[in-house]
């Protein structure tokens, strides 16, 4: 038996729950793109993180961790290692006072919605992101320029030596779009999160608005994950958000096979249907191109990329290297 073979075995054995073989990847993503994960858990408190990070870590198969997969581009070949989702498995939330103590599963919008009705103002413009609260303290995800960060207190890790720690918000370092998790193998298992007292009617009106405003400007039909591109404060000062800077190039509705740059937002590629992770790909490095010779930007995604070796990565950087 090689590695993953007797690591999968230890994982059935270690009283996990469900641990399925050959899970295809494209049912844990927005995109619906990816194939298979050799072994695939779920596992439903951080003790058993922490027999997972000690399986995967002993026989040295890679791990991929994930959450809704609403910021993730999975390779066509799938992810030849571990694939384990915090979600709806880890989703327990708890209002003491002004504080959200949740874990790393919870749904961002159903974690919105608590602090909606228990009058806690501060995540209102979480309310349309369709990830989980680990995936958006890891990317510092938010929108209208915040990020979760900002109403941060502690955060609860299993590190990728399978010790669990609380971190202070300082140790985190929050800044646009990104976190010193990043990088680091550790894994999200919950967070403290700081609001403000307000009326409920005011915080709910914000929250309408920010939906009634996503529906108006993005594809809802299509499965996408969100903005590809990232879009920084420099950015926007010096050449504009990604969305004009690719509408002004005449991209919009270009196809790669089965991916399509949206003809509704410019920053959104959407599946039409049956798109692999190499249209993807190919689209993001045609889009880059372009960009780079009308305007002389390189455009950078937001959107990871997970390689069959378990690596993630900006979906640029894979996009740059098949492109040669
Ligand atoms: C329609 C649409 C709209 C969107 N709008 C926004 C927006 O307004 N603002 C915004 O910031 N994003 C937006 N996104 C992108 C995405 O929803 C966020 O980045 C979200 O925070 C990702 O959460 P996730 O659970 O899906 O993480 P995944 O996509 O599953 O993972 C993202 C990264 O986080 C890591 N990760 C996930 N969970 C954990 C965990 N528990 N512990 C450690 N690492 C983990 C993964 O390894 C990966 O590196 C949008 C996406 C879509 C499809």
């Amino acid at each position: 038996m090689n590695n993953l073979a007797i690591a999968i075995a230890e994982l059935t054995v270690a009283n996990l729950g469900s641990v399925l073989k050959n899970e295809p990847l494209s049912r844990h993503n927005t995109w619906r793109i990816g194939g298979p994960a050799a072994v695939f858990v779920e596992p439903v408190n951080a003790a058993q993180i922490c027999r997972v990070v000690e399986i995967a870590g002993a026989y040295a198969v890679p791990l991929v961790v994930i959450g809704q997969g609403s910021n993730l581009l999975f390779d066509d070949q799938g992810v030849a290692g571990i694939v384990m989702k915090i979600g709806a498995k880890m989703a327990a939330v708890q209002v003491i006072g002004e504080r959200i103590v949740a874990e790393g599963g919870v749904w961002v919008p159903q974690l919105a919605l608590v602090s909606m009705r228990s009058g806690l103002s501060g995540l209102e413009h979480c309310i349309g992101i369709p990830g989980t609260l680990g995936g958006l303290v890891m990317m510092n995800g938010g929108s209208h320029r915040r990020g979760i960060g900002e109403n941060i207190v502690t955060v609860d890790i299993v590190t990728s030596a399978g010790q669990q720690q609380t971190l202070s918000r300082k140790a985190c370092e929050f800044s646009y779009r990104h976190s010193a998790l990043q990088g680091s193998g550790c894994i999200v298992t919950g967070a403290e999160l700081l609001c403000t007292p307000a009326q409920r009617s005011s915080i709910r009106r914000e929250m309408l608005n920010d939906l009634r405003e996503r529906r108006r400007k993005f594809p809802r039909k299509q499965p996408n994950c969100g903005s590809v591109f990232l879009s920084t404060a420099e950015m926007h000062a010096s050449v504009g958000p990604p969305g004009k800077i690719i509408e002004e190039a005449n991209l919009k509705s270009r196809r790669v096979g089965q991916a399509m740059v949206s003809a509704q937002h410019a920053n959104f590629i959407v599946n039409l249907g049956s798109a692999t992770a190499a249209d993807v790909l190919a689209l993001i490095a045609q889009i880059r191109t372009v960009v780079r010779h009308s305007i002389g930007f390189d455009l950078c995604c937001e959107v990871r990329y997970v390689s069959p070796q378990g690596e993630i990565l900006p979906a640029h950087l894979r996009a740059a290297e098949l492109a040669g």
